[in-house]
C-alpha cells in the first residue's frame, strides 16, 4: 500500500514557547522517534520569542552535528500558528508534521502518521484519546468542532490537536494565504482532497502552564472562525429578516385583535409600540448585515488567497514554457 505514496523526506515542525523544562525530553524522544522512520528527516524547532532559556537550547541543540534540527529564532512572541507557519518556510521534506512542545502529543506517534499518509492522504488529522485537559476546554472545543464541520463539510472529530501531517503541497498552499491571523488545522483542510483521522494518545501538561490564557484562546477562537467564514456577518440580515418579519407579524395580529376587542384591549396603543419598535430593530439589523456582506468581501479580497491551486499539469511537457517563448 505504502509503495503507491511513498514519502521521501519527513520534516517535522514544533513551535516553542518558553518550554525550556520540557526540551530536553522533547528532543530525546523526537530524535529517537525519526530515528525509527525509513526516510530521511529533520526537526524543526521554531522558538516563538522564548524569554527563558528555550532559545539557546534550540541553538545548542541545531549545532550539534547529525541530529538533524533546524532552529529557527523569531524575534518576538508571534502565537504558535504564526511559529509554525515560520517553520514551513524552512521545510525542505514532502511530508511535514507539525507536533506541541510540551509533550502533551507523544511524538511516538509520527511514525504511524507517516504510514497512514503513505495511503494517500494529502491531510492527517488526529483524535485525542482520553483528553487530558480542562472541562472547559473539552467542551469549549467540542462547540466549535460542531461549527467547523458545518462550515467545511469535512468530517474531523478534533481541529484542536495539533500532532498532524501535511503533504508538501498542502504547506505550500498555505504558505501562499497572505492574512495575519490563521488556524492551520483549517486553513489545511480548505486545500486537502484526501483527509482522515486516527487516534493518538494525550498526555496532561508535565511541566509549566498551557500557553494560552484567555484572552490568548479567546483571539484563537475569532481567528478560527474568521479564518473559516463570514457567515457570521450575514448571521445579521438573517437575524434582522426574522426580527422584522415577526413584528410585521405581531402588527398586524395586534391590528385585527384591536379591531375585534376594541382600544382598552390593546393597552391604550403600547403593545402597537412594540410592533413598530421590532420593525425597525429588524430592519436595522437588516442594515448591518448588508453592510456586513460588504465588509466579508472586502475581507476576502484584501485577504487575497490564490483562488486555486494546481496540483499538477500532465501532457505537452513544456507547455508553459512554450507559451513564453511565443510571446
Ligand atoms: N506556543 C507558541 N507560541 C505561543 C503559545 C504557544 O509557540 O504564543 C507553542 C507552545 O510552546 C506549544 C504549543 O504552541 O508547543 C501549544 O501550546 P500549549 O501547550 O500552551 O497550548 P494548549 O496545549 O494549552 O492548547
Ligand atoms: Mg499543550
Amino acid at each position: 500500500m505504502g509503495e503507491l505514496y511513498p514519502v521521501l523526506k519527513v520534516s517535522v515542525v514544533i513551535p516553542v514557547y518558553n518550554e525550556e523544562e520540557s526540551l530536553p525530553a522533547l528532543l530525546s524522544r523526537t530524535i529517537a522517534a525519526c530515528k525509527q522512520l525509513k526516510q530521511p528527516y529533520e526537526i524543526i524547532l521554531v522558538d516563538d520569542g522564548s524569554t527563558d532559556a528555550s532559545g539557546n537550547m534550540l541553538i545548542a541543540a541545531a549545532e550539534e552535528s547529525d541530529n538533524h534540527i533546524i532552529a529557527v529564532l523569531l524575534n518576538r512572541n508571534y502565537g504558535q500558528h504564526s511559529a509554525i507557519m515560520a517553520g514551513f518556510n524552512q521545510v525542505s521534506g514532502d511530508l511535514i508534521i507539525t507536533l506541541d512542545a510540551d509533550l502533551q502529543n507523544p511524538p511516538e506517534e509520527i511514525i504511524r502518521l507517516v504510514e497512514v499518509a503513505e495511503q494517500g492522504y494529502d491531510v492527517v488529522g488526529t483524535v485525542r484519546a482520553r483528553r487530558q485537559d480542562s472541562w472547559f476546554r473539552r467542551s469549549a472545543s467540542k462547540i466549535i468542532n460542531m461549527m467547523i464541520q458545518q462550515a467545511t463539510g469535512k468530517t474531523m472529530g478534533d481541529y484542536g490537536c495539533m500532532l498532524r501531517a501535511y503533504r508538501r503541497h498542502i504547506v505550500e498552499a498555505m504558505l501562499h494565504c497572505q492574512e495575519r491571523s490563521t488556524f492551520i488545522p483549517i486553513l489545511a483542510n480548505t486545500f486537502a482532497r484526501h483527509t482522515t483521522e486516527i487516534g493518538v494518545q494525550h498526555a496532561e501538561r508535565e511541566f509549566g502552564d498551557s500557553k494560552y490564557s484567555l484572552m490568548k484562546l479567546i483571539n484563537l477562537m475569532y481567528d478560527l472562525i474568521t479564518c473559516l467564514t463570514t457567515t457570521p456577518l450575514r448571521l445579521l440580515s438573517v437575524m434582522g429578516s426574522i426580527v422584522a418579519l415577526s413584528g410585521f407579524a405581531l402588527a398586524v395580529a395586534l391590528v385585527v385583535l384591536r379591531l375585534i376587542f376594541g382600544p382598552a384591549w390593546a393597552a391604550n396603543g403600547v403593545f402597537t409600540l412594540f410592533a413598530i419598535l421590532f420593525m425597525f430593530i429588524g430592519a436595522q439589523f437588516v442594515g448591518m448585515g448588508l453592510l456586513g456582506e460588504y465588509i466579508g468581501r472586502i475581507y476576502t479580497d484584501v485577504r487575497a488567497r490564490p483562488r486555486y491551486f494546481i496540483q499538477k499539469i500532465v501532457g505537452e511537457k513544456n507547455h508553459i514554457n512554450n507559451q513564453e517563448e511565443n510571446e
